[in-house]
């Protein structure tokens, strides 16, 4: 099984906290970006090598500023490259602000059949700093239309940790998710990433951390709130209700092969990672040339065990080191067993038979606890 990933890299405005590459779209580009991106596809039919497509995913950027005419030329130029029969989720994001109902039964039309919604909060201030085009009544309203109009699996995303944020007014947005009870939920906490506008924000003392005991207040009131409302917390940022995951991101984290298309994706197969260029400029006239633009790189042992872990470390399923030691040998199941162990006895990490994963005060620590068990 397999997955297809979209990158959609525009966007109307700059969230101030965003490092992902997008631009404002210019009169004409996102057209000639979907040519492209309908080229690549054809390009790369084969790269999957006759895997069953199971989930596709149009991420971004906003793929909701795609028209619908562009939307359904760009499915299309998918479907026509790939066997898309197999396909059980079909995801697109969304901006609140982009949402109609007109759009999203066009949206049900072409087979999709889940959203991710950006969210980030239902408190207007919040949203005004983190300088989003929607207000909460909006995101309510967009909801809303997408159910109604025929789309029942809903993500939305949640962001804790901004500047004035308490754990009040994150109580309201967690209350607000609850009384909406979309399928899944992303929260993530508030990053400051060199380059962005937030960063440099804070580099100028114009605006204040949250501090980091608030932080795991948060985080410790959105799991309780989360699970207390039947959601499981099946990844160390996603909730979902049962039966909800997210298959899509799961088959990251379970190493299923994936395609990525458009600027700036990443693809995965049989151990070598593929890149695409970032610039939208270099993508276009790269494709236009009739030649894959991916530059492929095969990890090493040592680079595989160490996204290995890494990426199952954040799942509630945690890694199993008997299957860690047939994929990797000794030497890396020796080093993993020595260090997991301090682990396990300082209460970071539970084990269960061969199994090991983050315990709840671990999760906090995890980007820590990744790195100790990393070969390299
Ligand atoms: S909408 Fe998403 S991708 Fe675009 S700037 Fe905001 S966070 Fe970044």
């Amino acid at each position: 099984m397999a997955g297809i990933y979209v990158h959609i890299p525009f966007c109307k405005k700059k969230c101030i906290y965003c490092d992902f590459y997008s631009i404002a779209a210019k009169p004409g580009i996102i057209d000639e970006y979907v040519g492209a991106v309908c080229r690549e596809a054809i390009v790369r039919g084969g790269a999957l090598q006759g895997e069953a497509v199971r989930t596709v995913y149009i991420g971004g950027g906003t793929p909701s500023l795609l028209s619908v005419g562009q939307l359904s030329r760009m499915v299309d130029g998918l479907r026509s490259a790939f066997d898309l029969s197999a396909v059980e989720e079909f995801t697109i994001e969304v901006n609140p602000d982009d949402v109609s109902g007109e759009v999203v039964r066009a949206y049900v039309d072409l087979g999709i059949n889940r959203v991710s919604m950006g969210v980030q909060s239902f408190i207007d201030s919040e949203l005004r700093f983190l300088n989003r085009r929607h207000d909460a009544m909006r995101a309510v309203d967009a909801y809303e239309s997408i159910i109604s109009n025929g789309i029942s699996n809903v993500s939305i995303d949640l962001i804790y940790g901004i500047p004035g944020q308490t754990l009040q007014s994150w109580r309201q947005s967690l209350d607000m998710a609850m009384r909406l009870r979309p399928s899944h939920i992303s929260c993530y906490s508030l990053s400051y990433e060199e380059g962005t506008r937030l960063y440099r924000m804070l580099r100028s003392h114009l605006i204040q951390e949250v501090g980091d005991e608030t932080c795991v207040k948060m985080y410790e009131l959105m799991a309780r709130v989360l699970e207390d409302n039947g959601y499981e917390h099946y990844e160390i940022s996603n909730f979902a209700l049962p039966g909800q995951y997210s298959r899509h991101n799961s088959s990251y984290w379970d190493k299923t092969p994936y395609l990525g298309l458009g600027a700036s994706a990443h693809s995965y197969a049989g151990g070598v990672r593929y890149y695409n260029p970032d610039s939208i400029k270099s993508y276009i006239d790269g494709i236009a040339c009739g030649k894959a633009v991916a530059v492929g790189e095969e990890l090493s042992l040592c680079e595989r065990y160490d996204e290995e872990v890494m990426l199952r470390l954040r799942t509630s399923k945690g890694i199993d080191a008997g299957a860690l030691r047939g994929a990797y040998g000794i030497p890396f199941y020796d080093y993993f067993m020595s260090v997991v162990k301090r682990f396990v006895d300082s209460g970071l990490m539970e084990c269960d038979g061969s199994r090991y994963r983050l315990s709840r005060k671990g999760v906090m620590l995890s980007d820590m606890i990744m790195r100790e068990l990393m070969y390299v």
